[in-house]
Formats: structure tokens, sequence, C-alpha cells
């Protein structure tokens, strides 16, 4: 039976593909986007998190963690992950349950009880299960796994990638995939490289492969003031979506929900200070994208 890591579950999802659906994360992600909001799914490895605003700076963690992995500093606390070996004992000793683990080893049969709990609302509402990250192409055994399982139980499945993958692996995937959700972030290679950590080169070669073999690949575009709302780089989404023959764009606008993990998982946030996108300059981006004959909804 083949486990990977998990880092959320998350029941009565409405935006991750058709009807009513059950959003399983999974952890690791080789691409490191400026504007992620789940950093948390970034490292494939179980980590812990720790929530300042709960924290007394008691020591109670210091004192108790045998491998020495944390410390106290002007009353802020701070683990070093690489020392840590996840006995959770800090986590048991926290009396304010600042400490929390993330990510959780499951098996394939494990998911799909979880999953087959809300079975009622994918029949009723033409939902299903979409698999997330994270980036789920990085743990590929446990994705075909739980993809597999889901079609043998009559599931919708949708999968959500950045398609930063081998050919090889997604093209196996997309045998037991209904709806791919290929968030697609710049058409610019050393914009890709500076803002996300990768070339976008393998991910264009795959999406203009997977839109030749699958019929159902929703492109979704974030929309990152600054980085890719400029008329450069949606007169180059709009060439290229146009040339490969979409139709149907889904724009998401930035938001700054998950900005305060960056601080729980100790890293920065490296994108500069900047506001959502309003509705107004949403609309306007919209009209750009229909000069290429493309329509869009968020
Ligand atoms: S999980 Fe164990 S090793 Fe890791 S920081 Fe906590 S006490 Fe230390
Ligand atoms: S045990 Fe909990 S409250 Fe005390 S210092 Fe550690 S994280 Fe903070």
């Amino acid at each position: 039976m083949e486990s990977g890591v998990i880092f959320n579950i998350q029941r009565y999802s409405l935006h991750d593909g058709p009807g009513i659906r059950t959003t399983v994360f999974l952890k690791g992600c080789p691409l490191k986007c400026w504007w992620c909001h789940n950093p948390e799914g970034i490292d494939y490895r179980q980590e812990l998190m720790i929530n300042h605003k709960k924290c007394l700076a008691c020591e109670s963690c210091v004192n108790i963690c045998p491998n020495l992995a944390i410390v106290l500093n002007e009353s802020v606390i701070t683990i070093a992950l690489d020392r840590c070996n996840l006995c959770l004992q800090c986590i048991e000793v926290c009396p304010e349950t600042a400490i929390e683990l993330v990510g959780l080893n499951m098996t394939t049969q494990e998911v799909v009880e979880e999953v087959q709990k809300d079975r009622i609302f994918y029949d009723e509402s033409g939902g299903g299960v979409t698999l997330s990250g994270g980036e789920p192409l990085m743990q590929p055994d446990f994705l075909l796994s739980l993809l597999q399982a889901l079609k043998r139980a009559g599931i919708h499945t949708a999968v959500e990638t950045s398609g930063y993958a081998g050919w090889n692996l997604l093209k196996r995937v997309a045998e037991w995939t209904d709806l791919f959700l290929f968030d697609l972030k710049l058409m610019d290679k050393q914009k890709s490289e500076e803002t996300t950590g990768t070339s976008n080169e393998i991910i264009l070669a795959n999406l203009r492969k997977l839109v030749q073999m699958h019929h159902k690949v929703l492109i979704r575009i974030p929309v990152i003031p600054t980085v890719n709302d400029d008329g450069q780089s949606i007169r180059l989404f709009g060439e290229y979506l146009q040339m490969l023959g979409i139709k149907n764009v889904s724009l998401l606008p930035y938001h700054k929900t998950g900005t305060d993990k960056y601080k729980k998982i100790g890293q920065d946030y490296k994108l500069p200070d900047i506001l959502p996108p309003t509705r107004e300059e949403m609309a306007a981006i919209g009209r750009s994208f229909a000069k290429y004959g493309l329509n869009t909804e968020e």
C-alpha cells in the first residue's frame, strides 16, 4: 500500500473544479513562488510550525528538546529543522499548543476512506476530489495510487499542477485524471527563474503536450501585481494560449492570505509589499485576454 505526506484535507471546496469537492494537499513542491500562500507545503518533509502569537516564551520546549533544536532569542522561539528528528516532545509539553506538526503520513486507503465521507456531496453536485499541493507530482507513486483508487471508487478526479514534472509521469497521471487545473504563472523565462526559482521551459512544453492529448485542461493564472499583470506578460500569455487553441482561462487574483505562515515556519515572505488587484484592474485584464479569443472567469 502506497503512502505519502499530506498537509491538509479541505472539505466542501468550491473553487478547485466542478461541484462540491474535497481538496487533498500533498506536501512538496519544486517551485518557490514569491506569492505562495501555502509555504508549509513546499518542503516534502514533515516539519514544525510555531504560532508566535500564542507563545508565552516559557522555554518548556527549549528545555525538553533532546537535540537542542529550539532556541529562544529575545522572546522569539525558533526551531532548527535540520536538527529536529520530529520526536514531538515540544508539542506535548507546550502549554499553549503553539507548536504544530505540518504533514501527516497517510496511506492511499486512509485518504480514500476520509474523502468517501463526503461522497453524497460529490454525487449530488457533480463534484469529486482534487489533488493539490505543494505540487502533487512530487509524490508520483502516491499520486498515481490515489488517482487509481479514486477512479475505481467512481469518484471524479482533478489534479492541480504547476506542470513542472517529467513528461512521462504527467502522461501516466493523465490516464487517471478527469480534469487538470494547470497553474500557469509566467511566460518570460528569466522572470520565471527569478520569482519561482525555476525555468518555465519544461512547464510550457508539458502544457503544449497535455493540451494535445487531454480534453480537459483548465488554465489558471494567478494575477500577481508587479510580477505578471503588465501588458507584455498578458500579451505573451494571450499569444501562447491562442496558439494552443485554449478558449477559457481562470484568473486568480493575488491575495495576502497565508503570509503569516512564513513567520510560523521561520522564513521570509519575499514578495514586495503589493496590494491585491482591484475589481476594475481584473476586469481590464479580462478585456486584454479577450483580444486573444480567451474567455476569463475568476
Ligand atoms: S520535535 Fe523533538 S527534536 Fe524536534 S524540535 Fe521538537 S523536541 Fe526538538
Ligand atoms: S513551550 Fe510553547 S509557549 Fe513555551 S516557549 Fe515553547 S512554544 Fe512558546
